[in-house]
């Protein structure tokens, strides 16, 4: 180490920049650091007054047990007497609490650990899910025809018998109680098939299979209620609805004015009555067994010593005197029971609660808790299957339909338009895998469930308008050969249920992510809340640590663009790891300063916390497509896809920063500067999206493989089935078509209309008369796939949307 001495100023700066960067960056010790800084200077011929003072300093930060009452003390009274943390309600601090942190603590770290993540398993399906796949949710999509539903407002009688009959309502009920005791997975699988059928048939299954009485019995009923009603919601003999959602409360649900009341019943027993007025409440008027949430009070401490006990959640038998259901909403036409309900003193024993006694008031809690794995199952798979099937149609449609001579899809503005589409299934596909895979392994990551719901709906909505844009009329003209307008029309459903999008992206996302999965935070909160100075201190100085070290980070892969970051793979991956390393620093880093900027202000500063919240969306997304490719085998025809995706995503979060960095004054305006001209990624090039167009715009095994899950059917009648085998003749008829193109240029034959250029062909020997007759076909496949419903007056004024 004395070698130092011999060495000049600007050297040891930078042997000392470079020596402590690498430390810092990998989160080497502080005691260790604090080493090393004290043998620096010995070596440098420090005095012994210098070493003292520095000795004393390092110890005071390295040691919590004195650094807590000299340093850690005056700073907690400091940002407790300003209020500089959030406050947090008791709703809120529930809704934080609920689920747990997975690999978004990861990207909030500021130094992911890929390979963790690559190294968790992929779900499979379990045989009996692949069975029921097969089996009876294959036979269900056959029953049920879309426009029919529509056109009858309902399933036929066969329709509600059969879900019955093969317990579609009974997905996630263990077998013990009658039920199929399906993964997340599996769950994911089978409502993606139905709602690539139809949308209603997607809403109704999926409905008693998420957050609703069978998911809050199997988490929180006592034995009996468990005993009594699981098997019953198991085979349909009771069809449940869940009721939370209010005329004054929907967003903001806490604010409920459904009130519960305990009253003494006439067998001496306490007993609740219930006066509610809910509205949105699906299956409501179907529904035999109501799951209703209240405002539960006990003014005359029969229970106990508090008068408002809170939230809670009960099951109320739809026959129950006083229950008010049979009107119905109408949700944008779409044809599933979507329905208002009132309660007019209602009375229910105590065992009507869920967890009777345990369960009192703990009703936010339950829901919290559900939605948190809950919201990345059911949404997601209908938006996943909704974008593949938009894909599998306009790969075909822009193959088939003809304008100005040629094939639509081989236009550029229509192949961006599919790029598009195609990319963001890709991404969906592998973000509904991924997160259905972590909650089967016993995750509940709220925040990660939270941002799956947004961008899938989110990114649903801009498939299908893509898509309804790249078949023109025929997505306008509705009718059984429709494959798209139903899902347009249904696609804003998604956008409202399970938190509201714009309140999901702008509160939930980053609002949840900043506190549950900040390393630090938490303990700063709970330590200035609860007046513990030990957790507030390990807190704050963990987080004063993250800070140095995420800035350290930051500043490194900012000068190097990533490219010195060791990736866990060597291939066309690579980069996008450095990428993504890259990323979550400078977000873990500008997240942290914006929190020291605005403190507790930031819950209110909501573009802000949304753009954080899109930062941190498409790094998981983006993990989740990188986790895809490398479990899809890393093929190399997928290549392109993941290359559009990962591109895709970081020109999102590049967008995301840019739009952080303007927006936060004048601290922001150099890292604003520096953000512009070292851009993190930009969106796609042209040729990379005419390769992802091209993906499903061949028939085969790709196109196969990326649609994989969606009800296909071999039935010509079947408007996707015709579809498919228009476009599967039409292609391995090009060769027939080439011939003509070659005649034509050759002159031998002059352009005019495919039929009689058919004719003429024949003629001249272009073709012979079965290869005409084969072409003959592939144009009469063509013309019908070009058609379009028409009805007449009278037909017309029947139907309905
Ligand atoms: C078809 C359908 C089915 C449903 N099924 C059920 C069901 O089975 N059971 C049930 O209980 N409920 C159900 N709901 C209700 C659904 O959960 C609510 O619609 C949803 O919570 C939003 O409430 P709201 O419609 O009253 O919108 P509002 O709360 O009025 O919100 C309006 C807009 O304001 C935004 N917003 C609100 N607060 C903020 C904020 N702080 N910051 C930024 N933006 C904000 C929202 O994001 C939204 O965009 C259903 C709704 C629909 C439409």
């Amino acid at each position: 180490m004395f070698f130092l001495q011999t060495l000049s100023l600007s050297t040891l700066i930078v042997l000392g920049v470079g020596v402590f960067g690498f430390l810092i960056y990998h989160g080497v010790s502080f005691w260790f650091i604090s080493a090393l800084i004290m043998l620096s200077i010995y070596s440098l011929g420090g005095s012994s007054t210098l070493l003292g003072i520095v000795f004393a300093g390092l110890l005071l930060l390295n040691l919590s047990i004195i650094r807590r009452y000299i340093l850690s003390f005056p700073i907690y009274v400091t940002l407790k007497a300003l209020k500089f943390l959030p406050t947090i309600s008791q709703t809120e601090k529930e809704a934080i609490e609920a689920g747990t942190v997975w690999m978004d603590a990861e990207l909030f770290s500021g130094y992911p650990d890929f390979k963790k993540i690559l190294a968790q398993s992929y779900p499979r399906l379990q045989s009996e899910e692949e069975q029921f796949l097969e089996g009876p949710t294959e036979e269900l999509c056959k029953l049920v025809k879309d426009w029919e539903v529509y056109q009858n407002r309902d399933f036929p009688q066969e329709v509600w018998d059969y879900f019955k009959k093969e317990k579609f309502f009974g997905l996630i009920i263990p077998k013990e109680y009658g039920g199929l005791g399906f993964s997340a997975s599996g769950n994911s699988a089978i409502i993606g098939k139905l709602g690539s059928r139809s949308a209603p048939l997607g809403i109704t299954v999926m409905v008693p299979n998420s957050l609703g009485p069978a998911e809050l019995l199997v988490h929180y009923g006592t034995q009996a209620q468990k005993d009594y009603y699981l098997p019953r919601l198991a085979n349909g003999e009771e069809i449940p609805c869940f009721a939370l959602t209010e005329p004054n409360a929907g967003s903001d649900a806490g604010a409920m004015t459904s009130s519960g009341t305990v009253f003494t019943g006439e067998d001496g027993q306490p007993w609740i009555r219930l006066n509610w007025n809910k509205r949105y409440i699906t299956l409501a008027a179907k529904a035999t067994l109501l799951g209703l949430a209240f405002k539960l009070s006990d003014p005359d401490h029969i229970l106990g010593e508090k008068e408002d006990i809170g939230i809670t959640c009960a099951l109320i038998p739809g026959s129950t005197k006083g229950v008010v259901v049979g009107r119905r909403h109408d949700p944008l036409g779409v044809p599933f029971f979507n329905c208002p309900t009132q309660g007019k003193d209602v009375e229910v024993p105590l065992s009507a609660v869920i967890g009777e006694r345990e369960g009192l008031g703990k009703g936010w809690k339950m829901l919290m808790e559900c939605l948190a794995a809950g919201r990345g199952i059911s949404l997601p798979a209908n938006c996943s299957s909704g974008a593949k099937t938009v894909a599998r149609v306009v790969g075909a449609y822009s193959m088939i339909r003809k304008q100005f001579g040629l094939e639509i899809g081989k236009f550029e503005g229509i192949q961006e338009q599919i790029s598009e589409i195609s990319g963001m299934s890709y991404i969906m596909e592998a973000a509904r895998k991924y997160t259905c895979g972590g909650i089967d392994q016993g995750a509940k990551p709220a925040v990660v469930t939270a941002l799956a719901k947004y961008h899938f709906t989110e990114m649903f909505r801009q498939v299908i308008t893509r898509g309804m844009d790249v078949v023109g009329g025929a997505g306008i003209s509705l009718g059984p050969r429709n494959l798209l307008g139903h899902s347009f029309i249904a696609s804003p459903i998604g956008v409202t249920v399970e938190g509201a999008n714009i309140l999901t992206r702008t509160l939930i996302i980053f609002g949840q992510g900043a506190i549950r999965c900040h390393p630090y935070i938490l303990d700063e909160i709970h330590g200035i809340e609860d007046n513990d100075i030990a957790r507030f201190d390990k807190g704050f100085w963990g987080h004063q640590a993250h800070i140095v070290r995420n800035l350290v980070r930051m500043t490194f892969l900012n000068l190097t663009r990533g490219f010195l970051v060791i990736p866990p793979r060597w291939d066309s991956t690579a980069r996008y790891y450095q990428k993504l390393t890259w990323a979550s620093a400078k977000f873990a880093c500008y997240s942290d300063i914006a929190l020291i900027f605005f403190g507790g202000g930031l819950k209110i500063k909501e573009r802000v916390t949304a753009r954080f919240g899109d930062v941190l969306s498409w790094m998981y997304l983006s993990s989740a497509v990188l986790k895809r490719f490398d479990t899809d085998g890393r093929l190399k025809e997928d290549i392109p896809l993941m290359k559009w995706s990962l591109q895709y995503a970081f020109s999102n979060m590049q967008t995301a920063f840019q739009e952080l960095c303007s927006n936060m004054g004048l601290l922001f305006y150099i890292s604003g500067l520096i953000t512009r001209f070292n851009p993190l990624g930009s969106y796609p090039k042209d040729s990379l999206s005419a390769k992802v167009a091209k993906c499903i715009q061949k028939p085969g095994h790709q196109r196969d493989r990326l649609t994989e899950g969606i009800f296909l059917s071999d039935d010509l009648e079947d408007a996707l089935g015709r579809l498919d085998h228009a476009f599967k003749v039409i292609s391995s008829r090009q060769y027939l078509y080439k011939k003509l193109q070659v005649a034509i240029k050759k002159r031998v034959l002059t352009k005019m209309p495919i039929r009689e250029l058919i004719d003429a062909a024949v003629k001249e020997d272009v073709l012979t008369k079965q290869e005409a007759q084969e072409l003959v076909e592939a144009e009469d496949l063509r013309d019908d796939v070009v058609k379009v419903d028409d009805f007449s007056q009278d037909e017309y004024m029947q139907t309905s949307v």
